[in-house]
């Protein structure tokens, strides 16, 4: 019980742990861990000065540099069909390697401007199916257009708010596939007067501009936080299943061990059973054993009439035996006496120690003159027998028939009174008991 709580409470502890880890990771993730790319124009070298001259306009332009800014002056002029003034910022070697800025979620530019109009922001890509190094306007057009007094300072945009110019797809004959925003190698970035730029005069002043990004994408963040959930609770499942394998097999080894003792006990029951039914001097059965077979006897003689006759023998002078040659002779005298009845008398008959030196027989199937047959012939077995060296040994019989329905005890006074009438005339003779059937 207890082992199963201490279970569950570290099973809680690591849901715990797990959805603790979890949060801690998103609050990280939304707060922190973000990359920035900073161009800080005050002084960044590579920016310069550009105009509509160069497509063949009037439009003139001068740029200085402040502590913290550049500040352009330009004057709009007609001449081109489309006028403008802006700067050129390159990256990377500003021709086909620029800077990634695919991985990057917002853009900050600080820009204020002198006069009412529009701006354009191009992010120019190289595209390495369309671009090339010796024509400048092949680099993609990455575009956006906004009104700076519209904006907040400094001014965010998304990538997702750039579009690649119509004008440059057709020119180009780009396919479709390859006409949309790429910000992924960008090696110039323009800022520069838009569409909605009056012609005149005007001022420009650009701090710089910012790219913020994640160091890791949320998909990933997302993938490595399910990653650790799943590993988790697999590994949860494995140490279950291993504890409960642990927990079978432990339960199978009891068990085993109890049907082992089981069958050891059963096995000892059925030791005391037999001893406590035998007499371990002659291996005969005793009083206790006896009992059953003369119940069963009993019910034979009761319901089919069959015969059943006793014969109950007693040793001569046994005390005078072991008086004489001592108690390990007597014993002997016993065993040996034993083995010769059992050698004498049929399978079916029991030969049982009464106590001392006192046996009974009991014949199944056998009539009182049988029994009497048999006595006459133990008695003269036993007196010609040498049961030990010394000395010759005699028994005392009385023989007795059942009597149907007749009680035990009374079998055994007729018997025992005839014994004691072989004992008073003299010993080593049988004596049987009167036999009246009451039916
Ligand atoms: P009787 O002819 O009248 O039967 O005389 P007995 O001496 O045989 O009879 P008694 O009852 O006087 O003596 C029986 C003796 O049997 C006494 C007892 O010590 C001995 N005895 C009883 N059980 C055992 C046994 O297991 N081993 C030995 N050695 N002697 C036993
Ligand atoms: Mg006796
Ligand atoms: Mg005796």
């Amino acid at each position: 019980m207890l082992q199963k709580i201490l279970a569950l409470f570290r099973m809680n502890i690591l849901i715990f742990a797990l959805l603790s880890i979890t949060v801690i990771t998103v609050l990280v993730y939304r707060n922190g861990m973000d990359k920035i790319y900073n161009i800080n124009l005050a002084n960044y070298p590579y920016v310069i000065p550009t105009t509509d001259s160069v497509d063949g306009g009037q439009s003139a332009i001068s740029m200085a540099r402040t502590d913290s800014s550049i500040i352009i002056d330009y004057e709009l002029k007609e001449g081109y069909p489309y006028p403008y003034a802006g700067v050129q910022i390159y990256l990377g070697d500003g021709k086909s390697q620029g800077k990634n800025f695919a991985e990057y979620d917002s853009i900050f530019l600080w820009l204020k401007p002198r006069g009412e109009g529009s701006v354009r922001l191009y992010l120019r890509g190289w595209d390495s199916a369309i671009s090339k190094v010796e024509e400048p306007t092949s680099l993609k057009f990455n575009e956006l257009e906004f009104f700076p007094l519209d904006e907040t300072y400094p001014a965010v945009f998304v990538p997702e708010e750039f579009r690649v110019a119509g004008w440059w797809v057709a020119q180009h004959n780009v396919n479709v596939h390859r006409a949309r925003v790429d910000l992924s190698n960008i090696p110039l970035i323009e800022i520069q007067t838009g569409t909605a730029a009056p012609l005149g005069y005007g001022t420009l002043e650009i701090k710089g501009i910012s790219f913020k990004g994640k160091i890791v994408s949320e998909l990933k963040v997302a993938t490595i936080l399910v990653s650790i959930w799943f590993i988790t609770f697999f590994i949860i499942l494995v140490i279950r299943f291993l504890d409960y394998s642990r927990e079978h097999a432990a339960n199978k080894r009891k068990r085993e061990e109890l049907e082992k003792n089981l069958k050891a006990l059963e096995i000892e029951k059925a030791d005391f059973e037999k001893l406590s039914k035998e007499d371990p001097l002659t291996g005969c059965l005793n009083r206790a054993g006896f009992t059953s077979v003369l119940t069963r006897e009993q019910e034979r003689l009761n319901k089919q009439g069959h015969p059943v006759s006793f014969v109950i023998l007693d040793i001569d002078h046994f005390k005078d035996i072991n008086d004489t040659y001592g108690h390990t002779t007597g014993d002997d005298v016993l065993s040996n006496l034993s083995k010769l009845i059992q050698s004498k008398i049929r399978n079916s008959d029991v030969l049982v120690r009464w106590g001392g030196e006192e046996f009974v027989i009991l014949c199944g199937d056998t009539p009182l003159q049988n029994a009497q047959f048999l006595a006459e012939k133990l008695r003269q077995a036993i007196e010609s027998a040498e049961l030990i060296p010394e000395r010759k040994i005699t028994c005392s019989f009385g023989v007795a028939e059942m009597i149907p329905d007749e009680d035990a005890k009374k079998l055994f006074d007729r018997a025992d009174k005839a014994l004691y009438a072989s004992k008073e005339s003299g010993r080593n003779r049988v004596t049987s008991a009167s036999f009246k059937k009451t039916k």
